[in-house]
Formats: structure tokens, C-alpha cells, sequence
């Protein structure tokens, strides 16, 4: 009988028969409060009616319209419906499947458009596992281990991850741009960078928000250097932080968005927003691909976004937010062994430590088992994996907050032994 690659390791042990909103039902009949969504995907809940409905509808009508070839209207509302809450100015929508491949798709862009090879990636981030985004990530090791050589002309600065420097916001934010303004001079002079790319809070990396002063100071050199500004929104668009996009915590502005993840409930659907005349500098033909701008997946981003402002779901993450991190907050304030509780919105992390001050892996290992016994399903992150992060649906209510957070009070007192 054939078997999974052995290589790829469950979080949990759930084998999901269905799932509904905030839950997902196992094949044995039991219900798990899923404080993953599918990594940040199912943003409107497991099957949300609407979504169901769209997708549905349009596997009656055509499922795969290549849109190179021909286009079809799905694709084309989406584009007219994206255009309304993208920043001002990027017009111009290409599409994919996965994250990895947006993240491609505007490398390719930023070389092509500037004729520059070099780009600029900060560390701790993530950006896929393709070979050219593995190569720009930097959030552990085991992403790009055993594939080299890797891509060329990816340069790596800091990231101001104040904590894990042990220094204040304001310190780690003067020495990351400090670094940065560094790298120009010893690693890859401005002339010869094609952009930043950027997430604007560490996803995998460990939920580290970035600042609006550090922003600033990246969309400072952008603009003196010729340097594009690449948000990769992948994991923080779409509400997820409590704002439409994650970088509308810093008010700065981006050259390219890179959008997936929570845009189509779990369908796949990637995709760059840039302005129409930088979109125009990709070369022909080399931006595409059999599967990208699916209908399927259209309609059913279709209705999301349709549920998202219907649902007031950036309003929900931003209050269901605000609850988790402080409720996360007060359990850390009892523990230890919980150094840091960080995040935006519904991406809340808290970060394990030994009381040495070093990453404490195993604590956050058995921190996360041991909350999926009791049916809270979460992951870890970070570079030593020692951030347990939680990423609920934008739907959650209040009352599965505090359930979530009456289950992560009992786990925490558990593996760390209080109680
Ligand atoms: N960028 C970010 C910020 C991500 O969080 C991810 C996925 N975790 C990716 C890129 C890659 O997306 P995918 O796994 O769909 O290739």
C-alpha cells in the first residue's frame, strides 16, 4: 500500500472528516477548536455558507478557463473587486496558485523592471519553498537545507525583533536600518538592488510585527535608491491583523502587494498587485502558468471578500484580537517560561524560553500537543520553533476565544508543571 512521504509530520493527529466555522470534526466524531486555519487560509470559518454557494455555483458553469488563453469573468470581477481595497495606484493584478509562486512572480518583476539582480530580504522571514523563495527565506534553517547552491543575489538584514535582541523597539529598529544602510555599502550597493521584499509582520518566523518607524525608513531608501517596496501580505492581508492589510499598521506604501492565503477561504489563488506601468516592465511570456486566476477559485474569492466586509470580519479580527493577545497576555504573565506575547490582529504568538534567555523548543513542542489533546488544534513557528502561535478564523466569536484561552491557561499550567 502506498504510504505519505514519511517526511511529512502532522502537527496533530486529527484526520478532519468536516469542518464548520471555527471548528473541525474528526473521523471519530470529535470537535477541535482550529486555531490554525489551514495557516491562516480558512479566514471566513470551515464551508462558510457563501463560500460554498459561489464555488458551487461556478463548478456549474466552467471550471477551468486557462486565462491566457481565454478569459473569464470570475477573473475579471475579482480583479474590478480587488481594485477597491488594494492601496491607490496598484492597478494591475497577476495571478497563481501558492504563495511561493507569487513570490516568484515578483521577483521576476523587480529584476526585469529594474535590471538590478540583487534584492534585500530581512531576517527571520518567509517566503516559500520553491527554490527561489526558499532562498529568500530566512525563518529557520530546514527550509532550504540540503538544496543549494541557492538562488543568487539575495542579501539578508535584520529584522527589528527587539526581543530576541534583548534590546527596546526603538534600539533594534535603529540598528536594523543601521545594518541595512551597512549591507549597501559592504554586500549589494543600492544601484544594484532591485527591491525589499518584506512581510510586515514574521509569519513563520515567529509573529514579530514590524514598526512604522522601520517601514518608513525601508520606503525612505526605496524611494532614494530606485528600490521597489515587495509586501509580502501573504499571511497578514485580508484582515488578518485587525486592518485590511497588514501594512496599514504603519501607513507606508508599497510598490507590490503579494496576496494569498486568507483571499479565497482555501482555494488556491495567489497573486502581485503593482501599478500597470511597473506590471507593464515584465518581460512577455515570462509571467504565467497553467492553473493560476482559476474560476473556482475566483468566485470563491469572490465571496469572501463579499463575507469579510458583509461580516465586518476586520472589525471582529481587530476585537476577537485585542481579547486573545491580552487574555494570551495575562496567562504569560503567570508563566515564566513565557518570555513574549506578540502579534497583530489574530496572529498572536507567545515565545518559549529557558530561563537562560535561550529558545526553549521542546517546552513549546509539548505546549503544542498538549493543547491538541485537549481540542485546541495550534502550530508553533519562529527559527527554534519555540513560538506557539495561534491563527483563528476572522470569524471566531468571544466565546471561543475564551475557550480557546481557558484550554491554553490549563495547557501552559500543565507542561510547565505549576500545576
Ligand atoms: N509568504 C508568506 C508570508 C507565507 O506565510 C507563506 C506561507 N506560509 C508563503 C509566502 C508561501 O506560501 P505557499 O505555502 O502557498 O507557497
Amino acid at each position: 500500500m502506498a504510504q505519505l512521504s514519511p517526511l511529512l509530520k502532522q502537527a496533530t493527529p486529527v484526520v478532519v472528516e468536516h469542518g464548520e466555522g471555527a471548528y473541525l470534526y474528526d473521523v471519530d466524531g470529535n470537535r477541535h477548536l482550529d486555531f490554525t486555519a489551514g495557516i491562516g487560509v480558512t479566514s471566513t470559518g470551515h464551508c462558510h455558507p457563501k463560500v460554498v454557494a459561489a464555488a458551487r455555483e461556478q463548478i456549474g458553469k466552467v471550471i477551468h478557463a486557462q486565462y491566457t488563453t481565454v478569459m473569464h469573468q470570475p477573473l475579471l470581477k475579482l480583479t474590478e473587486r480587488l481594485g477597491d481595497v488594494l492601496p491607490a495606484g496598484l492597478d494591475s493584478l497577476f495571478y497563481a496558485n501558492s504563495g511561493s509562486e507569487a513570490v516568484e512572480a515578483a521577483l521576476r518583476l523587480a529584476r526585469q523592471a529594474t535590471g538590478r539582480p540583487n534584492v534585500v530580504v530581512f531576517q527571520g522571514g518567509f517566503h516559500g519553498r520553491t527554490v527561489a523563495a526558499a532562498s529568500m527565506t530566512t525563518s529557520g534553517t530546514r527550509f532550504s537545507a540540503g538544496i543549494s547552491p541557492l538562488m543568487g543575489g539575495v542579501h539578508v538584514a535584520p529584522f527589528p525583533y527587539a526581543y530576541h535582541y534583548g534590546w527596546d523597539e526603538q534600539t533594534a529598529t535603529k540598528f536594523a536600518l543601521r545594518e541595512l544602510d551597512y549591507l549597501f555599502q559592504t554586500m549589494s550597493a543600492p544601484n544594484e538592488t532591485a527591491a525589499f521584499f518584506i512581510e510586515p509582520m514574521l509569519g513563520e518566523g515567529g509573529y514579530v510585527p514590524a514598526n512604522p518607524e522601520f517601514m518608513a525608513g525601508l520606503r525612505e531608501r526605496a524611494d532614494k535608491h530606485g528600490i521597489l517596496l515587495v509586501l509580502d501580505e501573504i499571511q497578514t492581508g485580508f484582515g488578518r491583523t485587525g486592518r485590511f492589510w497588514g501594512h496599514d499598521h504603519f501607513d507606508v506604501k508599497p510598490d507590490v502587494v503579494l496576496i494569498a492565503k486568507g483571499l479565497a477561504s482555501g482555494f488556491p489563488l495567489s497573486g502581485i498587485a503593482a501599478s500597470k506601468e511597473l506590471m507593464a516592465k515584465a518581460f512577455p511570456g515570462s509571467q504565467g502558468g497553467t492553473y493560476g486566476g482559476n474560476a473556482v477559485s475566483c468566485a470563491a474569492a469572490l465571496a469572501t471578500l463579499d463575507v469579510i466586509e458583509e461580516e465586518n470580519l476586520v472589525e471582529n479580527a481587530a476585537a476577537r484580537g485585542t481579547q486573545l493577545i491580552e487574555g494570551a497576555r495575562l496567562i504569560a504573565d503567570k508563566t515564566p517560561e513565557i518570555g513574549e506575547v506578540r502579534g497583530l490582529g489574530l496572529l498572536v504568538g507567545s515565545e518559549f524560553t529557558k530561563a537562560d534567555g535561550t529558545p526553549d523548543t521542546a517546552l513549546a513542542a509539548a505546549a503544542q500537543q498538549e493543547a491538541a489533546r485537549r481540542g485546541l488544534l495550534l502550530l508553533t513557528c519562529g527559527a527554534y520553533s519555540n513560538v506557539v502561535r495561534m491563527i483563528p478564523p476572522l470569524v471566531v466569536t468571544a466565546e471561543q476565544i475564551d475557550d480557546a484561552l481557558a484550554i491554553w491557561a490549563e495547557t501552559v499550567a500543565t507542561v510547565t508543571g505549576s500545576k
